[in-house]
């Protein structure tokens, strides 16, 4: 397989949820977990040893004998991706809108995932709610929408053109994220997101800010865990928006941290 005698690294990735829903026609009233194929994609976009296979972890029943700690020790690395909102309960906050009130049930799955593959060491890497849930789990605070809460601010999100919405970042000088990226000082990404980071959480260090509204778009933790995220959905970015920026080396030394530790 081109892997120099190497297994493949193996990657975890969140599930997202799709609560039990009376009206769904597929799986009637079930309970779905499932990932993005874009996300699955990308985080197997890499050859030889940076090749990487993905596993859903779905989130175990209480019952069974094999929790979420099991699974961060059979597996390298975490991404946590994006999807539904976080709920507010997360961060000690009602919902300023019943629409904002977020999956209470996805943010304690992935707080224990965080936290397990944390304990041992192992590389996480977060996308988008994956960004938010790791500052939220580590001690942070959410916008729980940019536009109520910071008016005049960018639009962070637009429905109609979903992942074609976009603005600029700017990396902060000693930003380790812009060093990966060959000493980059702006950039330009997709932006699918109306919650935002509003208090950063202790030990996170700002990658990259949008510079018109000085939203949080990327951070990186400080210590020997490797845990780093953007809001930005960088497996969305394709031959579509060759402007967008090329985020291969992000994934590449996420997967060479993994492999450092396998
Ligand atoms: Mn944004």
């Amino acid at each position: 397989m081109g892997l120099a005698n190497k297994r493949p690294l193996r990657i975890g990735i969140s599930a997202c949820f799709f609560h039990a829903d009376p009206a769904r026609a597929v799986f009637k009233g079930k309970t779905l977990q499932y990932l993005e194929q874009s996300m699955a994609h990308w985080t197997a976009s890499l050859k030889g040893e940076d090749g990487a296979m993905v596993y859903l972890i779905p989130a175990p029943s209480a019952q069974a004998e094999i929790q979420i700690e099991h699974y961060a020790h059979d597996l390298d690395g975490l991404v946590l991706e994006g999807g539904s909102d976080l709920s507010p309960k997360s961060y000690g906050e009602s919902p300023i809108k019943p629409e904002w009130s977020g999956d209470y049930v996805r943010d304690l799955y992935e707080t224990k995932l965080l936290k397990a593959f944390m304990a041992l060491k192992k590389p996480v890497f977060g996308v988008c709610r994956g960004a938010q849930l790791i500052n939220v789990a580590l001690g942070g605070t959410l916008y729980q929408d940019i536009s109520h809460q910071r008016p005049g601010s960018l639009v962070h999100r637009d429905w109609e053109i979903y992942d074609q919405n976009q603005h600029d970042i700017v990396f902060e000088p000693a930003s380790s994220m812009a060093k990966i990226l060959g000493n980059i000082t702006s950039a330009r990404v997709n932006s699918v997101h109306h919650q935002g980071v509003k208090d950063l959480a202790p030990g996170l260090k700002v990658d990259a800010i949008s510079p018109v509204d000085g939203v949080i778009e990327a951070f990186t933790l400080e210590g020997d865990t490797p845990v780093s995220a953007v809001q930005w959905h960088p497996e969305f970015h394709d031959e579509r928006n060759p402007e967008f920026l090329d985020c291969t080396p992000l994934l590449r030394h996420f997967l060479a941290q993994v492999r450092a530790r396998v």
